[in-house]
């Protein structure tokens, strides 16, 4: 057998010096800001049991059917490489009983992430992501607060053409209304659809309004707006939210199109987008996620 070069894995990549400089200001920057509003670094694990993301971030979702590196380890558990962070923190706020001694705490990670994507421009299999979390605040000044903090890091850091794009995914009280309503429209609009919208629109219909193949978008044009369904308490979440953000001048859009790719988001999703990109355009996003702690055992905690 020849020896010949080992190559790094395919959708991974060295960051090499010259260039760590580079990432190492962004986590100051970060780091600094979110310190001072109050947040606080969490430490987790690289690897957990693969129930927690499949539970958390829902069975029907790209990341969890197609992404996420999953392996039997040694002892036949089955456990996978963290595709995001969120989850894991739930499962440590839970496991040390957080809520028990102070419901409220606000954190941040820095890290590694792993999804198995078709490798593109820009994007890697091994991604780093900055977190951070707000734990037991169920009034939307914790949704304002977090999308705030992400415009004033893009403002430090540089990157001012930065829009908000936000929208509300509901409750478990509207939700099912506007579940309703959007089935009606994908039995007519099936013809036109992906095959993954085909699938996806029995098992996790949400799912087909942010379809980026361009005959979906077509069908799905005229889809009803989950903002027409919200009940009264979403409802006026969701204008405290928009009324904040154009009292503290961050630039913002509804979204109605933007649902996230991820089974728990409850309530507020936000995207921060930016010209600076071409057509990979989001550079944060995230949501409230008041099941979630809840659906993996631990307290009702928004
Ligand atoms: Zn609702
Ligand atoms: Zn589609």
């Amino acid at each position: 057998m020849n020896p010949t070069n080992i190559q790094l894995i395919r959708g991974f990549k060295d960051i090499l010096p010259g260039e760590t400089e580079l990432w190492q200001h962004i986590e100051r920057t970060a780091i600094t800001l979110f310190e001072d509003f109050g947040y606080r670094e969490i430490r987790i694990p690289i690897m957990e049991k693969t129930e927690l993301f499949a539970r958390s971030i829902g069975e029907d979702t790209d990341i969890v059917e197609k992404e996420m590196y999953t392996f039997a380890d040694r002892g036949g558990d089955l456990l996978t490489l963290r595709p995001e962070a969120t989850a894991c923190i739930c499962r440590s706020y839970i496991q040390h009983k957080m809520a028990a001694q102070d419901p409220v705490r606000k954190f941040y990670t820095i890290g590694p992430m792993f999804r198995r994507e078709r490798p593109q421009k820009g994007r890697y299999r091994q991604f780093y992501q900055i977190d951070a979390e707000i734990f037991g605040i169920a009034a939307p000044f914790a949704d304002i607060e977090l999308i705030f903090l992400l415009r004033t890091l893009f403002d430090r850091l540089n990157v001012t053409d930065t829009t908000a794009h936000v929208n509300s995914l509901g409750c478990p009280v509207c939700r099912p209304r506007f579940k309703a309503a959007l089935a009606q429209i994908l039995d007519q609009a099936a013809p036109h659809l992906c095959a993954d919208c085909l699938r996806r629109k029995d098992r996790n219909p949400l799912r087909v309004l942010d379809c980026k193949v361009p005959g979906c978008r077509k069908a799905m044009a005229g889809a009803p707006s989950i903002l027409d369904y919200l009940c009264d308490d979403c409802r006026t979440h969701f204008s405290t939210v928009t009324d904040t953000l154009a009292k503290l001048g961050v630039p913002f859009e509804i979204d109605k199109q933007l649902v996230r790719g991820l089974d728990y988001y409850t309530r507020t999703a936000f995207e921060i987008q930016t010209g600076a990109l071409g057509a990979q355009s989001a550079v944060a996003g995230g949501g409230r996620y008041d099941g979630l702690i809840e659906s993996l055992g631990g307290p009702a905690m928004p």
